[in-house]
């Protein structure tokens, strides 16, 4: 049998680094710096607590452990952390609330708060006049269309 060294599945990756990267905190960082009872739900690399500042009702923001300003520069274990985080609260939160019709889920750019975050932000049917365009309001000049 011929042994084709270009497929082994092993590399030179030093994962160490990664590892030690989860535990990354950072001093006068808010969601850093979160007391415990604000923590609603955690899973070994992310946590879920509720916005300061609902936009609506069970507003809820997913942050990862690590201290890291932006989406991508995490690691893809957190990225799953995060989604399993993400589907977890959706489905109590249509659990707790029928009036639910959907939501927006989004990593801002443009942020207050330089340690990621996820806003989980449900939506209901009517709540506001005319949704199209919503996500494009980001600039809010090129909303409608
Ligand atoms: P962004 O950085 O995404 O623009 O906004 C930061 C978000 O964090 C805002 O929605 C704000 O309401 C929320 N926020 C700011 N300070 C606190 C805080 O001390 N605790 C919590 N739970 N949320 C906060
Ligand atoms: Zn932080």
């Amino acid at each position: 049998m011929t042994c084709n060294t270009n497929k082994r599945d092993t590399d030179d990756t030093d994962f160490r680094n990664v590892l030690d990267s989860y535990n990354d905190r950072e001093a006068n960082c808010i969601f850093c710096e979160l007391s415990a009872s604000r923590i609603i739900a955690e899973n070994e690399l992310c946590i879920a607590i509720k916005d300061a500042f609902l936009v609506t009702e069970h507003h809820t923001l997913v942050i990862p452990k690590q201290h890291v300003a932006d989406y991508f520069d995490l690691h893809q274990p957190e990225r799953n952390a995060i989604k399993a985080m993400l589907h977890d609260q959706r489905g109590k939160i249509l659990e707790e609330d029928p009036t639910v019709t959907g939501f927006n889920a989004d990593a801002s750019a443009g942020q207050t708060v330089f340690h990621i975050h996820v806003h989980l932000i449900p939506r209901r049917e009517g709540d506001v006049v005319d949704p199209r365009g919503g996500v494009r309001g980001v600039i809010p000049s090129k909303q409608k269309y």
